[in-house]
C-alpha cells in the first residue's frame, strides 16, 4: 500500500475528536485522556506485523525488526498540554504511523524502525517536560525532588505515574530502549512564525538551543515616594528596567539568532508610594553556539553590574537551570534537507527554541534530525495552533522519504 498522507491528516482530526473538547486539546499525560490516545494508536497499528511494548518511563514503542539490528526510531509525543492544538506532539506519531505502515507493508526493511510515543513530553501536570526520553537517554537524575511533586489536586506523581506502571525507581530502565539505534527522526510543527514568514513549508531543524535561565535581583532601598528627592533613591528597579532592554542590544551583538527574555520582574513593596526595595527578574537567554551563550551571559552580568553602579543598588545571579545545545546529526541533517527538497523543491536550516524530545536522544549520542512544518502565525500550545492541510502532507511525505534514506545509510554500515 503506497503512502497516504491525506489518511494523515483524516487520523489527526479523528484525534482530536477522540481527546479534544471545545477548548482544545486534553491529552495531558497520566490521564485517561492521554490512555486513550494510546489505546487508539495501538488500533491503528493492529494487523501490522509489529511488536508493541511499554517500557519502565510509560514510552510506548513499536518495533518492525528489519534485516539489520541496527534500528532507525521514529518519535513523538500524544501528550498535550490542557487546552492544546491538535498537532504538537501529535503530529510526529500520526505521521509515523503511516510511514511505519508503509514499511511494514513493502516487507522487511533493511534496518529495525522502531515507533516511540514518548511519555509526558510536556511535562504540563507535574512541571517535569521529557520524561519519557529523558529516562530512555539516561539522562534523569531527579527523581528524588520528582517523588516529593503534586499536581493541583494534591496527586503525587509516584501515584499518578504509577497508576500506569511506572516507578521512578525503575524509570532509568527505559534505557535500554536505545541500545542498537543509529538514527532518531522527528517531525514536529514549528511552534514559531519564521518557515512562514519565508513562504517555505517545511525545514531542517539543526539543534536545540543551548538555555541560561536566572534569577537576577536588585537590591536597593524603600523610600517614601513623596519625600525622597529624585537623586537620593536607590531605586531597584531602575536596575532592572536597564537590564531589560540591554538584552535586547546584547541579542542583536550576538546575532545567529540568539533571543533573550526578561519573563517577569517583581518588585517590592510594590506599592505606590514607595521606590522599589528589590526588584526579581527572570532572565532566560538562548543560543545554538554555546561560546555565544556564554558571552551573552557574560555580558550580561557585566551589564547588570553597571547598572547597579549607576542606581547605588547591589545586584545578585542565582541560576535556575541551564542546558547546553545539542547540535544534530550532519549527515541526517543533509539527508533530511535532501527530503525536503524533493517533496517541497525548497528547504530551510533553523534553530529550534523549544527543547523537543530529540535533544534528549540527541545528546545521548543517538544521531538525530528533526523536520519543522510550517506553523500558522507561529501558535502553539492554544486551540488556535494549525498548519495548512497541505503542509502537513507534504511533511508526512518528507518524513517518509527521510525514513527510506537513513534505513539505507543504517544497514550500508
Ligand atoms: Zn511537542
Amino acid at each position: 500500500m503506497p503512502l497516504d498522507p491525506a489518511r494523515t491528516v483524516a487520523e489527526l482530526k479523528e484525534l482530536r475528536e477522540l481527546t479534544g473538547d471545545e477548548n482544545g486539546a486534553q491529552r495531558v499525560a497520566w490521564t485517561e485522556t492521554w490512555e486513550r490516545a494510546r489505546s487508539w494508536l495501538r488500533e491503528k497499528l493492529d494487523g501490522l506485523p509489529l511488536e508493541e511494548e511499554i517500557d519502565q518511563a510509560g514510552n510506548q514503542w513499536w518495533t518492525l525488526t528489519g534485516a539489520s539490528e541496527r534500528a532507525v526510531l521514529i518519535g513523538g509525543h500524544a501528550d498535550s498540554v490542557p487546552n492544546g492544538g491538535w498537532l504538537d506532539g501529535a503530529l510526529n506519531v500520526v505521521a509515523g504511523v503511516e510511514v511505519v505502515r508503509r514499511l511494514a507493508e513493502d516487507g522487511q526493511p533493511a534496518a529495525t524502525v522502531r515507533l516511540v510515543n514518548w511519555a509526558d513530553e510536556e511535562g504540563a501536570r507535574f512541571g517535569r517536560s521529557l520524561f519519557g526520553s529523558s529516562a530512555a537517554a539516561g539522562s534523569m537524575d531527579d527523581q528524588a525532588e520528582l517523588a516529593e511533586r503534586r499536581d493541583a489536586e494534591g496527586v503525587s506523581l509516584p501515584d499518578a505515574v504509577g497508576a500506569y506502571g511506572v516507578s521512578l525507581d525503575a524509570a532509568l530502565e527505559a534505557r535500554k530502549q536505545l541500545e542498537g539505534a543509529a538514527a532518531y527522526l522527528e517531525l514536529h510543527i514549528e511552534q514559531g512564525p519564521v518557515l512562514e514568514s519565508m513562504d517555505l513549508p517545511l525545514g531542517v531543524v539543526l539543534g536545540t538551543f543551548g538555555v541560561e535561565r536566572h534569577q537576577v535581583t536588585f537590591r536597593g532601598q524603600a523610600a517614601h515616594a513623596g519625600s525622597t528627592p529624585m537623586d537620593k533613591r536607590r531605586d531597584a528597579l531602575a536596575g532592572a528596567a536597564k537590564l531589560e532592554l540591554e538584552i535586547r542590544e546584547i541579542a542583536e551583538r550576538v546575532g545567529g539568532g540568539a533571543v533573550c527574555t526578561m519573563g517577569g520582574v517583581v518588585t517590592r513593596p510594590g506599592i505606590v508610594t514607595s521606590v522599589v526595595e528589590t526588584a526579581e527578574c527572570l532572565l532566560d537567554q538562548r543560543h545554538l553556539d554555546g561560546n555565544q551563550l556564554a558571552e551573552m551571559l557574560s555580558n550580561a552580568e557585566a551589564a547588570s553590574r553597571r547598572f547597579a553602579q549607576e542606581e547605588d543598588v547591589e545586584v545578585e545571579w542565582d541560576r535556575i537551570w541551564n542546558i547546553e545545545p545539542i547540535l544534530f546529526d550532519e549527515g541526517l541533517i543533509e539527508l533530511a534537507d535532501e527530503s525536503i527538497r524533493e517533496v517541497a523543491g525548497q528547504s530551510h536550516r533553523l534553530p529550534s527554541g523549544p527543547l523537543h524530545d530529540a535533544a534528549e536522544v540527541g545528546r545521548a549520542g543517538v544521531p538525530t534530525v528533526m523536520l519543522f512544518v510550517q506553523s500558522l502565525r507561529g501558535l502553539s500550545h492554544t486551540k488556535l495552533e494549525d498548519t495548512k492541510e497541505e503542509h502537513l502532507e507534504l511533511s508526512v511525505q518528507a518524513l517518509d522519504r527521510l525514513a527510506d534514506k537513513t534505513i539505507a545509510r543504517v544497514a550500508a554500515v
